[in-house]
């Protein structure tokens, strides 16, 4: 088939996309409609943590439609239940909310800390409702969460934002400890800033951040909804500096590709009062099923270890590229990594993977002078070692 005989124009023009259309995935690869193969290092931004269509996801989705797939959030569901024991048995927090987006369980972290300002007012007696956030931060596309975002341009594109989301500098506490005031109620983060070019959130700072929040009884709130399902190496992000947060927010990585999120709070914080929140297909038990086959592949002993091993090998992979290429080397956490070109030529080498025959190669530059790897956490040596070498050879030729 050709790309001209789909009618792609009645979808709205959101972003620009290439003439292809995706047929079919299976783990690393992703095959498009003239047949076309691609090693995927997108892997749906980060989100199929165990690739395309794991047979785990495949069987959790067919065995659980079969049984029921949305009772109503008004009722409880057996895998809605199983997942939240889960997360809270592998995590500090006590309670969970599902969602369907990190944006709408980031909006849901935002309403939890504002209802805990009011629970818990300063000395004036009013309301306590800002929440420090940082610059290039990304925490979603709602208003509320673009109010969030420190990306540059999103505080004027559907002005007026929501107040309220002061921007501090990552990795510099100072900047954060300037902006606290009595309407403070939280420092909202994500460990690693990952849309804003994987940059880490060093342990020193996190730590810092946890103290400085506790001495002025701020809540800490990690979005981990990029950083969090095992894609630093350990299950979640917030693990990595020996911090405990009062709130986290996940999605991509806990639907493995479906539309699955979750808002988790420990005990004393989970304030919400009936009525104060819910949606339609929060907690449905088609994608809670989904989460449950995900959450315990990753638990299984040996999958953290590799996911570990593997992004040993490409940050010395992406290492070495660097060296031989005089570029700026590389850094991230786990699977999360991006390597520092030192030149604007990003998007040049996104389009040359993309368009490399026979087999095409998916890459992200998040910023020009950048290119993201997220690859599936159980992706194969062999296949960390063919992107570096197509990599390589796109580098010696630009290079020419
Ligand atoms: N938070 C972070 C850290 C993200 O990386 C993203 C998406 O890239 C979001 C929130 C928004 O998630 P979603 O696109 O599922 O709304």
């Amino acid at each position: 088939m050709e790309f001209k005989q789909f009618n792609v124009n009645k979808l709205m023009y959101v972003t620009n996309r290439p003439e292809i259309v995706f047929t079919e995935g299976s783990g690393m690869w992703l095959t498009d409609h003239t047949g076309k193969r691609y090693l995927d290092y997108l892997q749906g931004w980060a989100v199929n943590v165990l690739g395309h269509s794991p047979q785990c996801i495949q069987d959790a989705l067919i065995a659980q439609a079969k049984k029921i797939i949305n009772p109503s959030p008004a009722f409880y569901n057996a895998p809605s239940i199983e997942l939240a024991n889960l997360l809270t048995a592998n995590s500090v927090f006590d309670r969970v909310f599902f969602a369907n987006s990190g944006a709408e369980a980031n909006e849901g972290a935002i309403k939890l800390a504002r209802k805990w300002g009011k629970l818990n007012k300063n000395s004036k007696g009013e309301d306590r409702f800002e929440i420090i956030t940082f610059d290039h931060g990304f925490h979603g596309r709602t208003i509320a969460t673009m109010s969030a975002s420190g990306k540059p341009g999103w505080d004027t594109m559907y002005a007026p934002q929501v107040p309220g989301f002061p921007k501090a500098d990552l990795n510099d506490l100072a900047s954060v400890e300037r902006l606290i005031s009595d309407k403070t109620v939280a420092v909202m983060l994500e460990p690693v800033q990952g849309e804003g070019g994987v940059i880490p959130a060093t342990r020193e700072f996190m730590q810092g951040l946890r103290r400085l929040t506790k001495n002025t009884n701020l809540l800490l709130i990690v979005d981990e909804v990029q950083s969090g399902m095992g894609r630093t190496g350990e299950l979640f992000a917030y693990q990595l500096s020996g911090i405990e947060p009062d709130i986290m927010t996940l999605a991509k990585g806990i639907g493995g590709g479906v539309p699955l999120a979750a808002l988790l709070a420990r005990e004393e914080i989970a304030c919400f009062e009936p009525g104060e929140q819910g949606g339609t297909y929060n907690g449905n038990p088609l994608m809670a099923a989904v989460g449950i086959a995900v959450i315990n592949k990753l638990l299984k002993p040996e999958f953290l270890p590799s996911v570990r091993d593997k992004a040993a090998h490409l940050s010395a992979g992406l290492i070495k590229l660097s060296d031989k290429h005089g570029m700026e080397g590389e850094r991230g956490e786990g699977l999360l990594r991006a390597l520092k070109l030192g030149r604007d030529i990003g998007p040049q080498i996104v389009d040359i993977a993309r368009d490399m025959n026979p087999v095409g190669l998916l890459l992200n530059s998040p910023r020009p002078n950048l290119l993201r790897f997220m690859p599936a956490l159980n992706v194969s040596i062999a296949e960390l070692d063919q992107m570096l070498e197509m990599l390589d050879g796109i580098l010696v030729k630009l290079a020419q």
